[in-house]
């Protein structure tokens, strides 16, 4: 059940539906808009009586909801969300989050060359893995701790945000004491536990969407996420598989508009995963930011020919750099009829 209140609604009387819904034994989730509070209610296994809430004052409407979702839906949010990191970034809002850096972190001076090239680019987040997902247990499995260190002192030299991966509980522990953003990988994204792990974190998720997860099944491991109490999710589109042999995955742009149609999350692309080619990341990310995507996920390495996972796909720094004045150009055409 979601209840929007009336947009003259006081604190007392939304606080007086809260104390109702945890009364009945249910969560409630209050969601703030920029006209009006709605609170969805979770934990219910049948229907919710209406009737506890209609008449309340301040209760514009009590509305059931049909669809397995609740909480990632434009009907508790009309208006997109906009994910704040720090005091000072964010994504989702009006100005396109760039979202670059390697990989996987190497070694101190891999990681700051390249972090040099993402500060002078004026993006706000570097990327970099310490946990990574491999798919052969013998390929190089990231620094860990050692690699958070990394990240922390280049969070402190560039005052860039921090975004890395964590793979288990430990790792979001981790993940909380040295980065910014918690990014759950497609090969995670319907591991429920870890999901219900990253809704009790502080930090925002960037949740990349399963190799080959449907909309709803992503929109759903959002929802986990959101109905532990965690708010801040930014949906990451990254190529599904497909037949196609031309690239490692197939980058599903038209994922933008469809989960705009449902949903107030923000939406990234990253092209990287998404093609695997080098040679198609720019063309792909220049897609990406006219169909209207939020950000773009990059990766980038100083010489991705001695990268010690996926330098088939990482930028240069020139090439990345280029291509940041490219989508910057593309974003100021079309941010008028996407942002809002
Ligand atoms: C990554 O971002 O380096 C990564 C492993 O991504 P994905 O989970 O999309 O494969
Ligand atoms: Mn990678």
């Amino acid at each position: 059940m979601l209840i929007v209140m009336k947009s003259d609604a006081t604190e007392r009387e939304i606080e007086d539906v809260l104390s109702i819904v945890k009364d009945l034994g249910f969560r409630a989730h209050p969601l703030p808009g920029a006209t009006r509070t709605a609170i969805a209610i979770t934990g219910n296994q049948g229907a919710v009586d209406p009737t506890h809430f209609e008449n309340l004052p301040g209760v514009a409407e009590a509305i059931r909801v049909t669809k397995p979702y609740k909480l990632i839906t434009l009907d508790l949010r009309p208006e997109k969300t906009v994910v704040r990191v720090g005091g000072d970034a964010a994504i989702g809002g009006e100005e396109l989050a760039l979202i670059a850096g390697p990989c996987a972190v190497e070694s101190r001076a891999q990681a700051f060359a390249i972090a040099e090239a993402v500060r002078r680019s004026g993006a706000r987040f570097f990327r970099g893995g310490a946990f990574k997902p491999r798919t052969s247990p013998y390929a190089f499995q990231g620094l860990g701790e050692e690699g958070l260190k990394i990240l922390a002192e280049i969070r402190e030299a560039y005052g860039l945000k921090i975004v890395t991966e964590a793979l288990d509980d430990h790792g979001v522990d981790m993940v909380e004491r040295y980065g910014d953003v918690i990014q759950i990988g497609a090969r995670n994204m319907q591991n429920f536990s870890l999901l219900r792990r990253a809704g009790r974190s502080h930090l925002p998720i960037l949740l990349k969407r399963g190799l080959s997860a449907t909309l709803d099944e992503w929109l759903l491991a959002a929802e986990y996420v959101m109905a532990e109490g965690n708010y801040n999710v930014i949906l990451c589109e990254r190529g599904v598989r497909t037949f196609a042999q031309h690239t490692r995955n197939t980058l599903d742009l038209a994922a933008i508009p469809a989960v705009r149609r449902i949903s107030h999350l923000p939406v990234v692309i990253d092209p990287s995963h998404g093609t695997g080619h080098n040679y198609m990341v720019a063309p792909l990310a220049r897609a990406g930011v006219a169909c209207g995507a939020d950000g773009l996920i990059i990766e980038v390495h100083d010489q991705p020919e001695r990268a010690l996972s996926d330098g088939a796909q990482a930028l240069t720094l020139e090439q990345y750099e280029q291509l940041v004045a490219e989508v910057r150009a593309i974003h100021e055409v079309i941010a008028p009829a996407t942002v809002g």
